[in-house]
């Protein structure tokens, strides 16, 4: 039987785009979503392609909807990709703890959500794959960005601590620090302060979905399975860490 994937935040951008990948790759795919009806939507219009619904920042939410897709998809979940996330910029100096709080919960705490409920399953079946996505923030730091800049980074410990404690178990747990991607979290941003970032990274465009894609798809590979701990940068060049 095929290896079953989840991707976390699915419906568009950086994870629709893996999870039209990992299809294409001959996984089973799920996808989850929060709250873009519309894009929901859309994707399952045009994708055979389970679509579930819940808040990746709500612990017993994560169990459930992960309980509900074994069920209805009569395996386990044997690769999971933590690609939902969030941004919320502002100084320090006029950050809302709200704005720190949604950004650490939803970027960081739904690694812990989504893996502790799934890590057992891995254990068990004694094969698994986790790409976190993480961020070229969390690398280089960014104005504004001090929540995003910590969680991203939260992600690159989280990954490593896991991928030791996983390793013995046929699990890989990797990270992948994008720079800056065409989809709608970076359409979001000023287009002068978007044009300012560009025309810093050396290969001169935003990066495209499918590219984050190609990676995950060979993070994920059945050949990967001494690759972990990692944490792949894919960002144009922009930051050589
Ligand atoms: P988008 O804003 O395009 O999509 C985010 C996805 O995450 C949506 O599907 C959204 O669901 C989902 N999501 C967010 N919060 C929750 C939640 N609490 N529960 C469930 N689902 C949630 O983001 P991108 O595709 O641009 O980014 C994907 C990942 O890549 C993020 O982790 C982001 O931080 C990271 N990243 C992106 C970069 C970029 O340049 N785009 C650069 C570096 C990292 P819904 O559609 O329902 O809102």
């Amino acid at each position: 039987m095929a290896r079953l994937a989840l991707i976390t935040g699915g419906t568009r951008g950086i994870g629709a785009a893996v999870a039209q990948r990992l299809d294409a790759d001959g996984l089973r795919v799920a996808v989850t979503y929060h709250g873009n009806e519309t894009a929901a939507q859309d994707f399952a219009a045009h994708h055979p392609i389970p679509v579930y619904k819940w808040d990746v920042t709500d612990f017993d939410a994560c169990r459930s909807g992960i309980e509900r897709i074994e069920a209805e998809l009569g395996q386990g979940v044997d690769v999971l990709v933590n690609n939902a996330g969030i941004t919320r910029d502002a100084v320090l100096h006029k950050m809302s703890v709200a704005q720190w709080r949604e950004v650490v919960d939803d970027d960081l705490g739904a690694c812990f959500n989504m893996c502790r409920n799934l890590i057992h399953g891995m254990r068990e079946r004694g094969w698994g794959r986790i790409v976190n996505i993480s961020s070229i923030n969390a690398l280089k730091g960014q104005f504004g960005q001090t929540n995003y800049a910590a969680a991203k980074a939260g992600v690159i410990g989280f990954t490593k601590a896991l991928a030791l404690e996983s390793a013995r178990k046929g699990i890989t747990v990797n990270a992948i620090a994008p720079g800056y991607v065409a989809t709608d979290m970076v359409h979001a941003m000023d287009p002068q302060v978007l044009a300012g970032i560009v025309a810093q990274i050396p290969v001169g465009r935003l990066g495209e979905p499918d590219e984050i894609a190609h990676a995950v798809s060979f993070l994920v590979d059945e050949r990967s399975g001494y690759l972990t701990g990692a944490t792949l940068s894919i960002n144009g060049g922009q930051y050589m860490a």
